[in-house]
């Protein structure tokens, strides 16, 4: 059983104004990671999200002012802003659509039998996108909708999405707050954007925060997980783990302080695949969020990968 990998053109065309970090040149950069897995990670076309499979976190309200607003950009000198930090131009609608396709299909492979690994190299990100709200580089909600697919598609019971992008995932855990069956555990860096994130923001008891001061490293990183929301999520006992792989908690990303090394993204990779194996049959949705320098990106996002292909 290969591990599956979801990508598409689009992720590298979605524009951004000149400047904004959260650019093309972060698939550029992944690209040479990618092709030489290529023959471990089978490669599949991100197939378009269908509006029913965005519905499951999104309003109709949200989702016609974003195709409105998104899909009227004719060109790429003419960009369209959704929020201060959140832009569309004439490819970022299928792009934001196939990621969070991607997202759904990889819930398909993995529930199907197909495989127990899959990772989506997909931008924009999508873990600060609300339920009515796009923000933070985020326009779909995609480890939100691939939980909600799979409840609804595969009566699974329980879903855990692990966050360890270096912000906090507003956007998922607005999304699961009320709800007891979806479980959301993040480490991120506080103060920081988007300013939500703190440990007593519990939800109905499904919300594991755990803030990280700035300058925090490996070690903090490594033990937030290992001795808290590790043993959180094995008491949830998830049918499926997804997770929200950003890779901005790294020391060299500019978009942050805490100073986590490439090899303790392996290290926790290695932990989760663990977690996997005791709840969820070994099945692992990893979804791609942030990560701003391009060489701790790519590097991180190997090891992640190969930990995740081991
Ligand atoms: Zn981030």
């Amino acid at each position: 059983m290969h591990p599956i990998l979801f990508t598409h053109q689009s992720a590298e065309k979605h524009q951004v104004p000149r400047g904004h970090p959260e650019r093309p040149e972060r698939m550029q950069a992944l690209g040479p990671i990618l092709a030489e897995r290529a023959t471990i990670w089978q490669s599949e076309i991100a197939p378009e999200a269908r509006h029913e499979q965005l519905q499951l976190v999104h309003p109709d309200s949200y989702l016609n002012w974003i195709y409105e607003q998104a899909g009227a950009v004719k060109d790429a000198e003419n960009l369209v802003s959704l929020d201060p930090d959140t832009w569309a131009g004439p490819d970022s609608l299928t792009a934001a659509r196939r990621g969070a396709g991607a997202a759904c299909a990889g819930v398909d492979r993995l529930m199907g039998g197909e495989s127990l690994r899959v990772f989506s190299a997909m931008r924009p990100p999508g873990h600060h996108a609300e339920p009515e709200k796009a923000m933070g580089f985020c326009l779909f909600s995609n480890a939100a909708i691939a939980a909600e697919y799979a409840r609804k598609t595969y009566n699974l019971t329980r879903i855990a999405v692990l966050d360890f992008d270096v912000h906090h995932g507003n956007g998922t855990q607005a999304a699961f707050y009320g709800d007891g069956d979806l479980y959301y555990a993040s480490t991120h860096e506080m103060p920081l954007y988007p300013g939500t994130g703190a440990a007593d923001e519990t939800g109905c008891g499904n919300i594991f925060n755990h803030p990280l001061a700035a300058g925090a490293g490996g070690a903090e990183f490594l033990a937030a997980w290992r001795d808290v929301l590790l043993p959180a999520m094995l008491a949830a006992k998830p049918d499926l783990i997804i997770i929200s792989a950003g890779f901005d908690a790294h020391r060299a990303d500019p978009l942050a302080t805490l100073t986590v090394e490439t090899d303790d993204f392996a290290a926790l990779t290695d932990d989760i695949i663990q977690l996997a194996e005791e709840t969820s049959e070994g099945r692992i949705l990893s979804l791609l969020e942030g990560g701003y320098d391009l060489t701790a990106l790519a590097n991180s996002c190997a090891v992640h990968l190969d930990r995740l292909s081991a």
